[in-house]
Order: C-alpha cells, then sequence, then structure tokens
C-alpha cells in the first residue's frame, strides 16, 4: 500500500474513533437519597463530569437527609438548640419551600415530617393513627413559621422539615450545572424517576422519554424533551394497605394530615427546573384534577402537565400537543387550554 493511502486510511479511521467515542453515552449509576440514580452524558470529559455529579449528590444527601445525624435537617428536627446555622444549599431549600407553600396554598408543605413518621413512611412500620393524634401532630406542620436570616434558621419546638418532595429535583438541577459546566451538551438524568435532561440527543434530536403506567407494563405515553425535566409523582409505587383494605400512600394531604385520597394516579410536571417540577407533581397531585386546572391556568404556561386519572383518564396541557404520543388505549383523552 503506498504511504500516502496508509496515512489517509489512518485518519480515517482515527477520525472515526474520535467520532464514535464523542457519540458513545457515559453512563453512571448509584444509589443516593434513598432511590437509584443514572446518568448518561456524552462528549469529552463525560466520565468524570458524571463522577463529580455522584458526589454532588452524595453531598447534598449529607446535608438534607432525615436520618444523617450530622446533616442540616437532622439539627433542625432534632436539635434542642433555638438557632441553626445552615448551609447555602438548605437556605435555598428553606426559601424556595416557602414560596412553593404559598404558591400552592400548602398542598406543598415540606414540613409535614411529624405526620409522615406517624403513619411509619419513614421506617415501613405503617399504620393509620388515630385521629386525635393526628389533630395534635397537625399543630407542628405550619411551614410558615420556620424563620431564617443570615443562614440562621428558627423554628417552633416540634417542628420538623423533610424535603422528599423536592430534594430529587434539586439535585438534578445541580447535577445538569456540573455537567454544563464540565462541557458536556447532551445528557440524561433519572433520579428515582425524575427525568431531566441537557440540551437534545448528540444527534440533535430531541429526547423522548416514557410516562409510566400507573397500572404496570409499558409506557402510556412518550413525551419529546430538550433542555427540560420531566417528573412524576403518583400514588403507585410507595403505599401501605391498612387492615381496612384501604390504600395508603406516601404523598400527604396537609390540611387532613392524611395521605391523599383522590381521582389521580400521576401527575406529570414537564418544565425547565427540576426543584419547580418536582414541587409541582406532588402540589397538583395533592390539589386532585380540578384544583390542579385551575392552578395551572392561573399560572400562565411556565410548565406543561400530564394527568392520568383513576378512571383511565389523560388530562393533559394542550401545548404540549406537537411533543406527546400516546401509547395507551384512555378511555378518555382530555386536552386543557
Ligand atoms: P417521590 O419522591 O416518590 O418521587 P414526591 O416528589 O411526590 O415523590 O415526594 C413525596 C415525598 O415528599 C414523600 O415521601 C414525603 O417525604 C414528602 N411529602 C409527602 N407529602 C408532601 C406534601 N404535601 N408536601 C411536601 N412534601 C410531601
Ligand atoms: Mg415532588
Amino acid at each position: 500500500m503506498n504511504k500516502k493511502l496508509t496515512i489517509l486510511l489512518l485518519s480515517c479511521f482515527a477520525g472515526l474513533a474520535s467520532c464514535s467515542r464523542s457519540a458513545r453515552a457515559e453512563d453512571t449509576s448509584f444509589t443516593a437519597m434513598n432511590t437509584y440514580m443514572t446518568v448518561k452524558s456524552y462528549g469529552k470529559g463525560a466520565a468524570a463530569a458524571n463522577e463529580r455529579v455522584r458526589q454532588e449528590v452524595e453531598r447534598l444527601e449529607s446535608i438534607l437527609s432525615t436520618t444523617i445525624e450530622s446533616s442540616d435537617v437532622y439539627k433542625i428536627n432534632n436539635s434542642d438548640v433555638e438557632e441553626i446555622t445552615v448551609s447555602a444549599e438548605t437556605a435555598f431549600l428553606i426559601e424556595r419551600g416557602a414560596d412553593f407553600y404559598k404558591m400552592t396554598g400548602a398542598a406543598f408543605n415540606p414540613a409535614l415530617y411529624p405526620v409522615i413518621r406517624e403513619w411509619g413512611f419513614t421506617t415501613g412500620e405503617y399504620k393509620v393513627p388515630k385521629a386525635g393524634r393526628i389533630q395534635e401532630l397537625l399543630e407542628f406542620t405550619d411551614f410558615s413559621q420556620v424563620k431564617m436570616w443570615d443562614g440562621n434558621v428558627t423554628r417552633p419546638a416540634g417542628l420538623q422539615l423533610d424535603f422528599g418532595a423536592i430534594g430529587k429535583g434539586y439535585a438534578g438541577d445541580k447535577a445538569i450545572e456540573i455537567l454544563k459546566n464540565a462541557g458536556v451538551e447532551s445528557a440524561l438524568l433519572d433520579f428515582g424517576g425524575n427525568i431531566q435532561v441537557l440540551g437534545t440527543k448528540p444527534d440533535g434530536s430531541d429526547w423522548t422519554v416514557g410516562i409510566k403506567n400507573p397500572w404496570g407494563g409499558q409506557p402510556v405515553a412518550a413525551v419529546k424533551l430538550r433542555d427540560a425535566c420531566m417528573i412524576t409523582s403518583g400514588g403507585y409505587e410507595r403505599f401501605f394497605i391498612g387492615e381496612d383494605e384501604k390504600k395508603y400512600i406516601h404523598i400527604f394531604d396537609s390540611k387532613t394530615g392524611r395521605p391523599v385520597e383522590n381521582d389521580l394516579e400521576s401527575v406529570t410536571i414537564i418544565c425547565r427546573e427540576g426543584i419547580y417540577g418536582d414541587a409541582l407533581s406532588t402540589s397538583l397531585f395533592v390539589m386532585g384534577l380540578d384544583k390542579a386546572i385551575d392552578f395551572w391556568q392561573q399560572r400562565g404556561l411556565d410548565f406543561d402537565f400530564v394527568i392520568i386519572t383513576k378512571d383511565r383518564g389523560l388530562v393533559y396541557s394542550a401545548s404540549l400537543e406537537n411533543s406527546i404520543s400516546l401509547l395507551f388505549d384512555f378511555d378518555s383523552v382530555r386536552l386543557v387550554e
């Protein structure tokens, strides 16, 4: 083979190799925040960036966990000290938590921990508490009593926090920021079912992400996403069946101190910011169908939603029309404008 041709072929192979390398996914999986997490990213430096994401999520968990004794949240919940100095991350979650608490009329309430614990959701030793006991504990769940200045937090005795409904979404936002700063342009995170994507797929097309079938089986819909998150809250994954044969789920109504019982199977939110999507998926689930629709109409167009109802219905915001494909034979389908 002549020399020129050899060099040409070699450089071609090198080109192909680097091309296929840049389009190859770097997958990292780990368990954190009580859930299984995966990061799939593409491009130079992706493996190292994924590792940084894992470390960051573990760091956030060490600050926000309700069970790690050195965490800010543990100290707020268990210390007798009046004023707790917290990290910037905790301060941010308290601040945003207060926004969501107000915005949703307390459907979102990060101060339900004493109630949720009484029902056994923190240990798995489930029980239906007596009505009087629930009333007693509801006294401690007024999140507006949490005060913060200069990174110091005060709260009434007995008040306890739990960022379970926004922690993963927040961690996802931090993860996307890390990947972006590392030069990754294309990535997909799955933090326990919270999906967040950076950019498009490496070939420039949209990511396609499925919405789970709450009754089991294949996804019921697929949604196209770019630079967005898609976050679902539902009653079909964490629940217990009481002695009364009733199903009690892990999402609570802060007005009653009881697990939500309504017409919904799941609420999926599609928006830009993970913490917002995570807060709203929980909140709209608590609100139920009519109030969720009212809330969406009042907020304007800063998020989209897909709601699956118990009577096998699908309700979604009309602006999703061009990005959603239905994969299930729903009994009714309604678009909301
Ligand atoms: P998941 O974490 O299962 O994806 P969510 O984001 O809806 O689901 O968060 C549910 C968690 O949030 C519960 O396990 C509990 O710790 C907490 N939580 C339950 N009800 C509420 C509520 N009304 N507001 C805020 N947090 C809640
Ligand atoms: Mg949530």
